[in-house]
Parts: C-alpha cells; structure tokens; sequence
C-alpha cells in the first residue's frame, strides 16, 4: 500500500532525471515527485568550476571503484559519481559536447532506436541550449542550460591549441557545430564564471511549482510491481524509516549508469539466473540490463614545464576571494580548458579520439600539489570497441555493484590510443607550446617507443567519467528500453539517463544525457 501517490516519479535529479521533472511540472494538471539519494547541492566547491576534483571521494561522491582491470596492471579504478541534487551536472568538469552527427544516425540505423537520429535530436539540444556567443542553425540561445567561453584560460591551454593547429590541425571554435573535427578551446556550461547545473538550469526554476515536490536524501530501494506493471517506489528517507509512494501514470528511472541497471535488478528486472544467484524474485527477465557497458577511457602524457605557472598553484585564498567576488580568475577554470578531435587512422570518417589538455599533473583523478610544475594532455578514446558490465554483489541495495568497463580488453582501443599519444606528440614539437616542455614526466622519454606508450596506459589510464549503455535503448537483442525508453516487458515504467545511450557518443556526455531528458519529457506529453 502505496502512503501517498503522484502522477509522475522520478527517481534521481541528474543530467536527464532533473530535466523530466522540470519539463513534466510545466503541466499544473500533473503531480510530479522527484526523488534524490543525495542532499541539496549547497557547497562552494559545485559552484567553483575548479574545484570540482575535490569533491572526490568526499560525501558528495558514491565512492565507486571499479573492478581489477586485466589491462590496466590490475588496478581498481575510482569512478567519481554525484550524490546531490543535479547528480553528475554538479561534479563534472563542464565541458559542453554533443557527440558527432554519427553517433544518433547510427543508434537510429544500428540499433533500431527510430526518433534519435541527428536530424531528430538537433531541436532537443538547441532547445536546451543557452549559448552565449553561438547562435545559428546549431545552436540556441535561449534555453536554460548556460553555455559559455571560459572566462579564464591558462596560456598552456591557448599555447597547445596553436601547436596543434602549426602541426596540421584545423582550428575549431565550434566543437558542436559544422564539423567535429579540429583544436580548439572547450566551451562550459557556466554562466558567468559559476558551473550551471541541471540543478540551477531546471530543477530550482521550477521548484515553486505547486505541482513539483522534490524530496532529497531519498534512496529509492526498490520499485513496486504489481505483475508486470510498475506501481510505486520504496525510499529510505532522511529519518531511515522505508517510504512508498504510488505512481497514478509512469515512473521514470533516471539513476545513471550505475544506479539504474542496479535498481532494476534489485527489482526483480534483469538476467534471471544472475538475479536468482541473489535470491531475487525475477518478475521480468531482461538479458540486458547491466550490459553493454562503455566508457571513454584517457591517459595523459605528462611533461615538466619551464616559464610558466600550474593551475594547482592557484588555490590560494586571494584567488578564492577574487572568484567569489568577481567570477573571474584561475579557479573559473574548468581544468581541461582545450582539447582536440581528429581520427586515429587515415580512413576513419569521423574522429575517434579526442584530447584534454590541463594546465597542471592531472592523474589519478585530480590536479596534486606540484613537485614540480607540468602539464597534461590526455589522449582520450571516444569510439570505444571494448564493453563491461554492472552485476549485483548483493541483493542488498547499500552493497556497491560490481563495475567491470573492461577498458582496452578490445586491442583495437588500445592501438587507438597509442596512435593519439603519437599524434599528441607531433604538437609538442610546435611553438609556443614547446617553449614551454621542459622534461617528459609520463612516459619518461620525449620520443617513447610504442612499448613505452603502453606502459605509460596501463599505468595513466582512467575514467574520464562518462558510463553508458547499461540499460540499452533500441530494438535489436539484448535492448533494455525500446525507442520511446520504455523498459521492455514492464508497464509504466521508463529509464532516462546515459544508462540507454545505445553506444556510448564521441564526446563528453553531459549534454546527450540532457537531451534525452528533454526528449523523454516530450515523449510522456505526446502519450497523455
Ligand atoms: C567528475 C566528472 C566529470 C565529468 N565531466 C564532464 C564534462 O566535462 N562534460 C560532459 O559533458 N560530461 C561530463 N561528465 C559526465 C556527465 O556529467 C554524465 O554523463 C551525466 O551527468 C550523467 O547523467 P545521468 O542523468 O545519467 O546520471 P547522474 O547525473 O549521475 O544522475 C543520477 C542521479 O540519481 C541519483 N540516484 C542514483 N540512485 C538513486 C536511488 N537509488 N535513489 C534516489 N536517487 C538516486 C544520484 O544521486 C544522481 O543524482 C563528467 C562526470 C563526472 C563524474
């Protein structure tokens, strides 16, 4: 017996969950819940785009990590991930990037996910865009999520993009537009030197809303099925006493990459003989949730620098107070200020790697206190071969699920990668950015052999924390989610969040993931 009911919940207020929420309650006719593990998003260090690497592993973070990686020596990797109102908006380094054109005509004719094509989708993401300088046929200028250009950039960052372009790069001031290809600075999406949320963009908007509740520290348990029809939903709330509410309409599961595909199975929807391992009723099976895992994977080569400064020098308190004042200075950086794309091999059409430049040692997670001062370019592999999986550890919903990305267990992301570093390589020999490279740190020789490269992977390589897939949307075998992101063999019941990306996009994943949550929205309107 459900203690209350709404039309619509939705369960986690990130990238797509928040979007849902917002977009739904612009019906005053509707009741919507919107059900957050985490709490408020109430610290200076969301706010300030430096800051986001130490909230790592603090209580802002799930504190996941991943499993041993055959690959990577066998190292568990951490995997950051938001536990607070706005879920990943309000950790992730805001770099504002679609993917290439390529990747939704393909989940379109690949994946049988009709309606997500790039002619499709092109209106969701401009409808959500804010863009502060950009306004033509791509972009939007009026929608709620803030685009900028960066109000700091270091001279590292401005010095690798002229080198990239003197070593035969084209320049690209649109990442989003035309083409995808090129150097260039990375917009964010921040409004006026502070980061900008789906929290700030959509949630706190529409919170005065009568028809709009939002509960936090709610930690959704379970989700109720009555047969095949999804019911309600059980929460812990603050006080630790189990809540569940009922659903009149839909439910809409939106806990990322980890969480969403983690929730369905302690439900009783997944595969039934790793569900039954657990001891868990299955009420619909479901070969693919958990599966199909992909993330973008990106190690750095690390250079000691000569005449010039390291972003991690600049915490200081002038500096905290000059941001708080003005929103301008070093610490408006979002960190990987510049980047690339481009193809590792000639007869690729569209690119497959795409770099990360921070002006600072960034490994293992987050700038350090220099020993001594560098910079880092990461190569980052955004067509991705290899898949993993999320399994359950337990039936319990507090235990940790099991996160295998299997990074580079396909040789052809790892062939990828060592021909990024070598293209990156190219650009260090170019002014200005050479004037600057004193000594190589990783790998330790300026002109490494391949065998070095790798070491230097298996060593370097992490998450550039961009999960999908886990609860794949599309029509072929194995999809979780059918076009309109309805959990195939169960009623009332839809996932939105990267979890149904069919293959993870050639670029950071912030913006698709709100497009989706736009187009989920729009697809519970077209029903009603
Ligand atoms: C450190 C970091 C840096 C990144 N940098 C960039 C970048 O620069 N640009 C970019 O485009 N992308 C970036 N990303 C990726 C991007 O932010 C994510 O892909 C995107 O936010 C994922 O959105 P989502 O809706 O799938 O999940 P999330 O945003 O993670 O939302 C899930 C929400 O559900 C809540 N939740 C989970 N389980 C439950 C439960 N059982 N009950 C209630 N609530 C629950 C979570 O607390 C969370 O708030 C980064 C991510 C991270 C972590």
């Amino acid at each position: 017996m459900a203690d209350e009911n709404f039309d619509y919940i939705i369960i986690g207020s990130g990238s797509a969950g928040g979007v849902v929420a917002a977009r739904l309650s612009e019906d005053p006719t509707v009741s919507v819940l919107l059900l957050e593990a985490g709490p408020e998003d109430d610290d200076e260090m969301i706010q300030m785009p430096a800051g986001f690497s130490a909230l790592f592993r603090t209580k802002w973070d799930w504190n996941y990590q991943t499993s041993e990686q055959k690959q990577l020596n066998s190292q568990r990797k951490t995997w950051p991930r938001m536990k607070a109102l706005g879920g990943c908006s309000s950790l992730n380094a805001m770099i504002y990037i679609r993917g290439n054109r390529a990747d939704y005509d393909e989940w379109r004719d690949a994946y049988g996910a009709t309606g997500w094509g790039y002619d499709d989708v092109l209106p969701l993401f401009k409808k959500a865009e804010g863009n502060q300088r950009l306004s033509n046929e791509y972009h939007g200028t009026d929608g709620p999520l803030h685009v900028e250009d960066r109000r700091y950039t270091h001279e590292l960052s401005e010095a690798w993009v002229e080198s990239a372009i003197a070593s035969g790069m084209k320049r690209n001031d649109d990442f989003n537009g035309e083409s995808q290809e090129g150097a260039g600075l990375y917009q964010v999406t921040c409004k006026k030197g502070r980061r900008w949320s789906v929290a700030d963009a959509y949630i706190r908007p529409a919170l005065d809303r009568k028809n709009l509740t939002l509960r936090t520290n709610a930690f959704v348990t379970k989700i109720e099925l009555d047969g095949t029809r999804a019911t309600g939903v059980t929460y812990v709330g603050p006080d630790g006493r189990p809540v569940t509410v009922g659903a009149n309409a839909e439910i809409i599961l939106s806990g990322g990459a980890i969480n969403s595909p983690q929730l369905l199975m302690l439900s009783g929807i997944g595969p039934g003989a790793h569900l039954r391992e657990h001891g868990i009723d299955v009420k619909v099976e479901s070969s693919g949730v958990g599966q199909k895992l992909q993330d973008h994977p990106a190690s750095g080569f690390l250079y000691y620098t000569k005449d010039t400064t390291d972003l991690a020098e600049a915490l200081t308190l002038s500096n905290v107070m000059r941001w708080r004042a003005t929103k301008r200075g070093p610490l408006a950086s979002n960190v990987g200020e510049s980047g690339a794309f481009f193809t590792s091999r000639d007869d690729l059409d569209v690119p497959d790697l795409q770099i990360h430049v921070a002006p600072s040692g960034f490994y293992d997670n987050g700038i350090h206190e220099p020993v001594r001062r560098a910079v880092t370019v990461a190569t980052t592999l955004v067509r991705v071969n290899s898949t993993g999986q999320i399994r359950l550890r337990s039936a319990d919903p507090t235990w940790h699920p099991d996160i295998d990305p299997a990074y580079f267990d396909d040789s052809s992301d790892l062939d990828a990668t060592i021909a990024g570093y070598r293209r990156v390589i190219e650009t260090f020999a170019h002014r200005p950015f050479s004037k600057y490279l004193d000594e190589p740190w990783i790998p330790a020789s300026a002109n490494p052999t391949d065998d070095e490269i790798v070491g230097a992977i298996r060593t370097l390589a992490q998450t550039l924390y961009h999960p999908t897939s886990t609860c794949a949307m599309g029509t072929v075998e194995g999809s979780v989610v059918d076009p309109e992101l309805k959990v195939n063999g169960v009623e009332g019941l839809r996932v939105a969040d990267a979890s149904v990306m069919p293959r993870v996009p050639r670029g950071n994943t912030n913006a698709p993931t709100i497009m989706i949550g736009e187009k989920c929205a729009d697809l519970i309107k077209e029903n009603r």
